[in-house]
């Protein structure tokens, strides 16, 4: 099966297949590589990409993988043994392809064993993990800065636009 020309594989930790099995509400199965402790599901070439921040948003967990030209897909009869095989579902629907709200059940798995989603950045389009953020004051009116005006952002992109982070940030960072 030729992945990267009608397929990506969606990469995860094990636990994440284990815990999406539990959850019970994805019909399609995943495929378990024991040697690595990984769980592969295959998508539909870019399905991924119709729906961009969601797949983003946990992308610390989960990969999508599309550039794999070989991805070694076990026979779907092959549900045991050392090396790679398919594991099913409780309700599965006969199919072995995911589709892009895969996202939803995985969103719920790795919060649950992995941690949190990344928020986004106010200034750029990239996920801002939560270790990652500091806050900046930034008024969006011209005319006027409001006390507690501030948005959380990349350290970089604040440097960018030479918007200096407020020392709370600092706080909340080591908070965490
Ligand atoms: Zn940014």
């Amino acid at each position: 099966m030729r992945i990267g020309k009608f397929l990506d594989v969606v990469e995860a930790p094990g636990i994440i297949g284990t815990a999406m099995l539990a959850l019970g509400t994805t019909p399609v199965p995943h495929i378990v590589t024991p040697d690595d402790h990984t769980a592969h599901w295959l998508l539909p070439r870019d399905a991924a990409n119709r729906r961009p921040w969601p797949w983003a948003r946990i992308s610390r967990y989960v990969k999508v993988r599309t550039s794999v030209t070989e991805f070694g897909v076990p026979g779907t009869d092959l549900t045991d043994g050392p090396g790679p095989h398919w594991v099913y579902p409780d309700g599965w629907d006969g199919g072995h392809v995911a589709d892009e709200w895969l996202v939803e059940d995985l969103a719920v798995c790795t919060l649950g064993h992995l941690g949190p989603p990344a928020q986004r950045c106010e200034l750029c389009p990239n996920p801002l993990w939560p270790e990652d953020g500091v806050r900046v004051v930034r008024s969006r009116s011209p005319l006027r800065t409001l006390p507690g005006n501030t948005i959380r952002v990349h350290p970089h992109c604040a440097r960018r636009r030479g918007l200096k982070p407020r020392p709370g940030g600092a706080q909340l960072r080591a908070a965490r």
